[in-house]
């Protein structure tokens, strides 16, 4: 089931993991404070912070990171994420990155595939779905567009702008929601009407690789 899609991910160059982690970081880094006000305002406020220090943990591993094999630069960033990142985002963050390192790890596992089971991961881990006002209303948007994407047979420039499209569509998504797990579920209705921090954070991760991937898209 090489798609269009598959088969370019397939054949990209290798710096790009390289590129991938730097705007990844870069990503995180300009918008740490906007992340720790959007949890100031549902939260504890510190999510900027922990995304920052998890970060900051990729980021002194980069190099290191951007010549394994996909398989195991995910699962190491993950396994960084969890140290380093605290609170309920970084076992949530790892489980994702984990589980997609795992599946990557399987002989023509396809990105679909990979997403998808990230994603379940973090389903199980936060015995949580989409419309509780989480990251999950950013990830299962993202993996269901990649999902039609393959099926759709979708140029690889196009099926990568409508990720981000999804990603900007599931973070806008949580403002009207109220909170159902995590801290902000503390605030009940009163968490009506805020973007959800791990939502963005989420956003700003997928925006940022698809971009990444946009570069060096013929
Ligand atoms: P904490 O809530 O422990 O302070 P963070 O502030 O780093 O941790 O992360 C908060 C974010 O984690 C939330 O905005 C939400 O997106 C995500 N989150 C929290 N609980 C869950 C859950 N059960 N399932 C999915 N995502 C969750
Ligand atoms: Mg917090």
């Amino acid at each position: 089931m090489i798609a269009t899609q598959e088969a370019f991910v397939a054949q990209a160059p290798d710096p790009l993991l390289a590129r991938l982690l730097d705007a990844a970081i870069e990503a995180i880094g300009t918008n740490a404070d906007l992340l720790g006000d959007l949890d100031r305002a549902i939260g504890d406020g510190d999510h900027g912070l922990n995304m920052l220090r998890g970060f900051a943990a990729v980021a002194g591993q980069r190099d290191d990171l951007a010549v394994l094999p996909l398989a195991a630069a995910l699962d190491a960033m993950g396994k960084l994420l969890v140290m380093n990142v605290g609170g309920a985002s970084g076992p949530l963050y790892g489980s994702l990155l984990i589980a997609m390192g795992k599946a990557a790890a399987r002989d023509g596992a396809s990105v679909a595939t990979i997403l998808e089971e990230g994603v379940a991961a973090v389903k199980r881990r936060g015995k949580s779905d989409r419309g509780e006002k989480t990251m999950l209303d950013v990830l299962v948007p993202v993996q269901l567009a990649w999902a039609q994407s393959c099926r759709e047979g979708l140029a690889p420039r196009d099926a990568l702008e409508r990720l981000r499209r999804a990603a900007k569509e599931g973070l806008d998504s949580t403002r009207p929601l109220m909170a159902t797990k995590g801290r902000a579920s503390f605030l009940r209705e009163r968490s009506i009407g805020h973007l959800d921090p791990g939502a963005f954070s989420s956003f700003l991760l997928v925006d940022a690789t698809c971009r990444a991937f946009l570069e060096v898209e013929p």
